[in-house]
């Protein structure tokens, strides 16, 4: 059957091989999907979840109980006084947005210390010029550079000591750069640091992929604010879009007044039937975190084993769930990502070749054949074409097919030597 599929006896030889190695990584990651399971039941049963909350709302949405309920439910899972959890929210990339105007008024400053944010941000600011930025309305903004995969303590304080900031941005997870994702522990370091010099600045983290890989969430650790998508971790490959925004009460009221509009915010939004899905794909997510930590685990020791640089290693700990593979040349990249992609469930006839994508300078080569339009918690790889041909391979709904997959493009890699 794995001859059928594509699968050379090469590929699946070294596969198995290697996943023999991973027993320990394996059980790290179970006893992790083990505590955020707890976590999830416990905030159900909390807010004692019954079949009258997959009830859904149409028009302004009012008294949305499952709606108020899924918030209370999310808040108590991240450890937040409070979060917005709303199909209103296109993607991860449109909640971002939303808080940050919701946060920064004219003259107000941001202050990103993560290097440049991730790339749908940039029109937002005004990195990239567009008539309706941050910047078109007078929000300043600049960006301190990590340094050695680690926050520039210094020159953050300084630049706090002479500037009033009003948001500083963190952003966890890599994007297409080669930097450290950052764990929850470097996010406490840094925000001691802040909170000795400015009591006052928001403290906003983009928390996207990184949603349980670790048992502690930045809001644990004293940010004010965090965000994330539900086409990502949360969503468990079952929340059909949205994200949420969670934190500290105000700032989350804050967040619905922008998303809706002042005076209604958070009392309106219906919720169009999404209710069990996005409870549903919450009760997942534990699982399907750990199987897209797991398919990561086996990438980056088969792909180290074959020769190839891979970041993060098998046995290094992770704070989110991209694996970076270098190929160091197009070809190899390219067959990975077809490999990927024909190991898809959907769109698996298609051939995944460099193109040229709006907001990108290089040509990008993309596999994704995900149920949901742009979920990366299903398994995808991408990467920009260009030196050193890195692929950033994540999510896996089930590690089976995650396992298959990774098959089937190690075979491609081997069949086009
Ligand atoms: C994916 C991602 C986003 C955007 O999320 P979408 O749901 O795709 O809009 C923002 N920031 C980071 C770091 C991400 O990885």
């Amino acid at each position: 059957m794995y001859n059928e599929f594509g699968i050379n006896n090469k590929a699946k030889e070294i596969v198995l091989k290697e996943e023999e190695n991973l027993k320990e990584e394996f059980k790290k990651i179970d006893e992790l999907c083990d505590i955020n399971s707890l976590k999830v039941l416990n905030a159900f049963n909390k807010n004692n979840i019954t079949e009258a909350h997959f009830n859904s709302t149409t028009g302004y949405g009012y008294d949305d109980m499952g709606r108020d309920a899924i918030e209370r439910v999310f808040a108590d899972v991240l450890g937040a006084e409070d979060a917005l959890v709303r199909s209103q929210f296109i993607s991860g990339s449109h909640a971002l947005c939303v808080a940050l105007f919701a946060y920064l008024r004219p003259n107000d400053v941001m202050l990103s210390i993560t290097g440049t944010p991730y790339d749908t941000l940039h029109e937002v600011i005004g990195i990239k010029e567009n008539k309706s930025s941050l910047k078109s309305f007078g929000v300043k903004y600049d960006e301190i550079d990590l340094k050695d995969n680690d926050f520039d303590y210094d020159e953050i304080k300084k630049y706090l000591k002479n500037n009033k900031v009003k948001l500083i941005e963190i952003q966890r997870s890599k994007g297409y750069s080669t930097r450290k994702s950052i764990e929850v522990d470097k996010v406490e370091k840094v925000i001691k640091e802040i909170r000795s010099v400015d009591k006052e600045v928001i403290i906003m983290v983009d928390n996207c992929y990184c949603e349980f890989v670790e048992d502690k969430t930045p809001l644990e650790v004293g940010a004010d604010i965090i965000v994330g998508s539900l086409i990502k971790n949360l969503g468990g490959g079952i929340a059909p879009n949205g994200a949420y925004i969670a934190g500290k009460k105000e700032l989350v009221d804050l967040a619905g007044e922008r998303l809706t509009l002042p005076g209604e915010g958070r009392e309106v939004g219906p919720s169009l039937g999404i209710n069990k899905s996005i409870l549903q794909g919450l009760f997942f997510a534990p699982l399907v975190v750990a199987s897209s930590l797991k398919t990561a685990v086996l990438t980056s020791k088969v792909l180290e084993k074959l020769g190839y640089e891979v970041d993060p290693k098998y046995n290094e700990k992770r704070a989110d769930i991209v694996q970076n593979i270098v190929f160091g040349n197009e070809k190899d990249l390219v067959n990975y990502c077809g490999g990927i992609q024909s190991a898809s469930p959907v769109d698996s006839a298609s051939k995944p070749i460099p193109w040229d994508m709006p907001g990108y300078t290089d040509k990008i080569v993309m596999a994704s054949g995900s149920f949901t339009q742009g979920s990366s918690i299903e398994l995808s790889c991408d990467g920009p074409v260009r030196k050193p041909y890195i692929a950033y391979q994540q999510g896996s709904l089930t590690y089976s097919y995650g396992k298959i997959a990774v098959m089937k493009a190690v075979s491609n890699l081997i069949n086009s030597d």
